[in-house]
């Protein structure tokens, strides 16, 4: 069965924090904060345009959701909750920090049916995180971590690519760390300089330096990698092209692409196919994946068909869902 969210998106209404990465009403392109009385009219609305036989969440996003006054997070989740006794909906997931779970905000999130707590870890190096003000470390992750899979909920880390004094190396630590403590989904979101954070000024007195957009590339797909490697579910690869960056210029620098992942998802059959077609001497080539990966493994505007073509006469392309994921043949 697919599953489909509802998003709804709560923008800095509780966070008292100010990483430097983050104004948090540009990121989620909305501005408006609903009231819960609204709550009902938002998620009926959505289902009206569900197709049908989907596995669908209620999903409150944008800030940090158990930061909010505890009456009101309640309100929020009496609403939401209401879809779920009518089975409309399966369950509740909510965003929020690793310092701001315990055990009364986790009964109250049991208690309504919230299944899957994502929590923004950014990074597991307690300097990283010092650096990007975040106010908490990797123990408040740890901790956190330990209280939700305890509780039975799901467990959703975040990580961010390209932190100030980040380092791939660091990066691939903190998706070892994500694997390490338990996580089922993740989001990798490389690191982008809004405008009116702190990271802009750090950026326009040159104390930090973004990452070039052929570089988050790399890392990515290491992180990428790692996750598939130990059956985490990665649920976003870049940052979503939110309609608020584009239309108020609110993007300053940082490697930004609408096509992230797709350009994450070519590298790695980039390496498939350098691998794996090495030695064939023939004049053309036909390569059959499954189809689900076809436009991947020709690659972001044929990246790779085209490298392919410096080789070969004629390359083509072929679908076949008898094949697994990352699984070619070669005819
Ligand atoms: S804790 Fe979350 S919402 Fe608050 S400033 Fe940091 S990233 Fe933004």
């Amino acid at each position: 069965m697919k599953y489909a969210n509802i998003p709804i998106f709560i923008p800095e209404l509780a966070c008292p924090h100010k990483c430097v990465f983050c104004d948090q009403q540009k990121i989620s392109g909305t501005q408006n904060v609903p009231q819960p009385k609204e709550i009902s009219k938002i998620i009926s609305e959505y289902l009206q345009t569900m197709p049908p036989n989907r596995h669908i969440n209620i999903a409150f996003f944008g800030g940090s959701f158990t930061g909010i006054d505890y009456n009101l997070q309640e309100s929020y989740l009496q609403e939401a909750y209401k879809f779920i006794e009518t089975k409309q909906v399966a369950g509740i997931r909510i965003s929020t920090r690793p310092d701001y779970i315990d055990n009364k905000i986790l009964d109250l999130l049991k208690k309504y049916g919230v299944r899957t707590i994502e929590l923004g870890a950014q990074s597991t190096n307690d300097k990283i995180l010092q650096k990007s003000g975040r106010g908490h470390t990797y123990k408040d992750i740890e901790n956190a971590s330990k209280l939700v899979l305890e509780y039975g909920f799901k467990l959703g880390l975040q990580m961010m690519l390209g932190l100030p004094g980040d380092s791939e190396k660091i990066s691939l630590q903190t998706a070892k760390d994500i694997v390490k403590l338990g996580a089922d989904n993740t989001r990798i979101y490389p690191t982008l300089i809004i405008k009116g954070t702190n990271l802009e000024k750090m950026y326009l007195s040159g104390k930090y330096k973004p990452l070039e957009l052929v570089e988050a590339v790399q890392t990515a797909k290491k992180v990428y990698r790692i996750f598939e490697k130990n059956n985490i579910k990665i649920i976003r690869t870049g940052l979503h092209p939110s309609e608020e960056l584009t239309k108020e210029k609110s993007l300053v620098a940082g490697p930004y692409h609408v096509s992230f992942k797709e350009l994450v998802l070519t590298e790695i059959w980039n390496d498939i196919l350098s691998e794996k077609i090495r030695n064939i001497n023939t004049e053309n080539i036909i390569i059959v994946t499954n189809k689900a990966q076809l436009n991947y493994a020709v690659g972001y505007k044929g990246k790779n068909k085209k490298k392919l073509l410096k080789k070969y006469k004629k390359v083509k392309f072929i679908p076949d869902n008898s094949l697994y994921k990352y699984e070619l043949k070669i005819l």
